[in-house]
């Protein structure tokens, strides 16, 4: 027989003609559920000017955007349209915008540096590019290098007309609705959905670089319902006391909007249970806790890292967080140990955690209804399918680890432009997710390890490949190896193996001092190049990298030997 885990929740018919737009912000006319939204209730709010947006005036935005970036760009179906920016209110609307024209939304780190933003603009060739002012110049120089013309960059902001000579998102919007709209919200047909491509997010997957994984509409709308499902938001489980997410509840959004984590649990979830976004541009933990205070924020939706700080910080006791009615974490493992202090610092509040990545379009499991505190990776979402491939390649029963395979409905529908790296995630339509993972008889996941060779760094991901290309640039180093070593804070740092040229070598064989300056240049170089949370901690020189007689890394034996090593700072 073949060992299977399902749900044993029915996932609701999701919609397969409606663009992710259309779900959110249209009227459901087929007899679809909505949880209802108390009418004074903002849809989102600006943390940082308090500005607000009801659902009429987020449908005229919309409409005034998409034909503003219509006339003025000729934006239209399957266009690509990369954003990069911090966490705007206005992010949502551009996504939203871009969805009615059934043009494909990337969505960008803001943090990228120029050589990060080129490896995405090339890998998606987008025919327009919404920066935030505070990275245009990033924006502006990755153009230059991949023939973007200047032109063709649009600010996301929603008070100034221009900056810098660039038009805003504001300014297309208001042209939108001043003209007549000359393009039509085409219906997509029965079943269209499921192929329509609706985001393209940068994912390594498993193994390997930085990719371009395509997510449909379908895929994107089933998330939101298999999240909602799982939660009963559509129903009257409880009395309204003891529900955990209620309509009018505010959810603060940390989370980066640009991760398919905020993109669509913090956002699209939150909007369909009738809950209101208050858009936090970026996350820093005084000013959370003080917006936690300001909105009474019932809904915290957070990494491993906050979560420690929650914990761990003694400024914490100073606020008054009575009013969060639930925390989830997810992105990357949380300890029991902080599972157990979140749930005795805020016992009133629902606390556990969700599972999921950017391939399967956001939740796959999370901590059920029946538990006000979870323990692990929660229950399996309605829909999911679930296999567990022991390390001796037959199928694990309940509570035997081995690798997670998936079946969902939010399946992505590949890595873009890349049918190798597609037909190596996906085996069969089974995806196979690189993390050891049991499974007990409530159909709960226990996550316990990961297989695969991506990294996270306060749950960002971080690709060894990426930084070992990047390394081999560098003059001194002639190999190298990157894993992850255990921090408190950030879960794992990546940390370096280097085997130095010949020439490096022997002038560090005569001056100590040189093996100090040689570690400083080399990161260095990362740090020029790359993100923060990829930034080189640590680096060991070695004389070879392990590697099996076909030359491929053999990175176990060196994730073995950092388990020993610290970073310093
Ligand atoms: P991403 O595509 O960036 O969301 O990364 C997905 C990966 O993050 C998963 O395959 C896991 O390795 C890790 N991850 C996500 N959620 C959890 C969790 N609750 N516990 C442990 N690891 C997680």
């Amino acid at each position: 027989s073949m060992p299977e885990f399902l749900s044993g929740i029915t996932l609701p018919p999701v919609p397969e003609h409606l663009s992710l737009e259309e779900f959110i912000l249209s009227e459901p006319t087929d007899g679809r559920y909505r949880p209802f939204r108390p009418g004074s209730a903002p849809w989102l709010i600006s943390d940082t000017t308090g500005q607000n947006l009801h659902l009429d005036e987020i449908r005229e935005k919309t409409a005034g955007l998409a034909n503003g970036l219509h006339l003025q760009f000729g934006i239209e179906e399957d266009d690509v349209v990369l954003i990069i920016s911090s966490n705007h209110i206005y992010y949502p609307l551009c996504i939203w915008a871009l969805h009615r024209l059934r043009a494909i939304v990337s969505p960008c780190n803001p943090s990228s540096t120029v050589s990060e933003l080129i490896h995405q603009l090339s890998q998606t060739h987008p025919s327009l590019i919404i920066a935030h002012k505070t990275v245009l110049n990033v924006a502006l120089s990755s153009a230059r290098e991949v023939d973007i013309s200047e032109e063709r960059i649009v600010i996301l902001d929603d008070e100034e007309q221009y900056h810098r000579g660039f038009m805003t998102v504001a300014n297309l919007t208001e042209r939108g609705l001043r003209n007549p709209f000359d393009w039509m919200g085409r219906k997509m047909g029965p079943g269209e959905g499921r192929k329509k491509v609706a985001f393209f997010c940068a994912s390594s997957g498993t193994t390997g670089k930085p990719k371009i994984v395509a997510i449909s509409h379908f895929s994107a709308i089933a998330n939101v319902v298999q999240i909602a499902t799982l939660n009963r938001v559509n129903e009257a489980y409880t009395s309204s006391d003891t529900r955990r997410y209620r309509p009018g509840d505010r959810c603060l959004a940390v989370l980066p909007f640009y991760h398919i984590y905020g993109l669509v649990v913090a956002i699209h979830f939150v909007l369909f249970s009738g809950m209101t976004v208050v858009v936090v541009p970026k996350f820093n933990f005084e000013g959370m806790l003080k917006s936690i205070v300001r909105h009474k924020i019932n809904q915290l939706m957070l990494v491993p890292p906050q979560v420690a700080l929650l914990c761990k910080e003694p400024v914490v006791k100073n606020y008054d967080l009575s009013a969060v009615r639930a925390v989830l974490c997810a992105g990357a493992p949380l300890s029991s140990e902080l599972n157990q202090q979140l749930i005795d610092l805020l016992p009133n509040a629902h606390i556990g955690q969700a599972y999921g990545q950017t391939e399967s379009t956001g939740v796959v499991s999370m901590w059920p209804t029946r538990t006000k505190h979870g323990f692990n990776g929660g229950e399996l979402a309605p829909g999911v399918r679930a296999r567990i491939v022991k390390s001796d390649g037959t199928l694990a029963g309940y509570n035997e680890p081995g690798e997670l395979l998936l079946k969902t409905p939010a399946a992505a529908l590949g890595y873009f432009g890349n049918e190798e790296a597609t037909n190596e995630a996906f085996v069969d339509g089974w995806l196979r997710t690189g993390d050891q993972v049991m499974i007990n008889e409530e159909n709960e996941v226990i996550y316990i390890d990961r297989l695969k060779e991506i990294m996270k760094v306060r749950g960002f991901q971080v690709s060894p490949a990426e930084l070992e290309g990047c390394m081999l640039g560098h003059e001194l180093v002639a190999d190298v190896c990157v894993v992850g070593i255990p921090s408190d804070y950030s879960g794992e740092v990546p940390l370096a193996f280097v085997v130095p040229t010949a020439a490096a070598a022997a002038m560090m064989q005569q001056d100590p001092e040189a093996i100090f300056k040689a570690k400083k240049l080399i990161m260095e170089y990362v740090a020029k190049l790359k993100s923060p949370y990829k930034h080189i901690r640590r680096i060991e020189f070695v004389n070879e990298i392990p590697k099996n007689p076909s030359g491929k890394l053999l990175r176990r034996i060196l994730r073995e030997r950092a388990k020993g090593l610290a970073i310093s700072s």
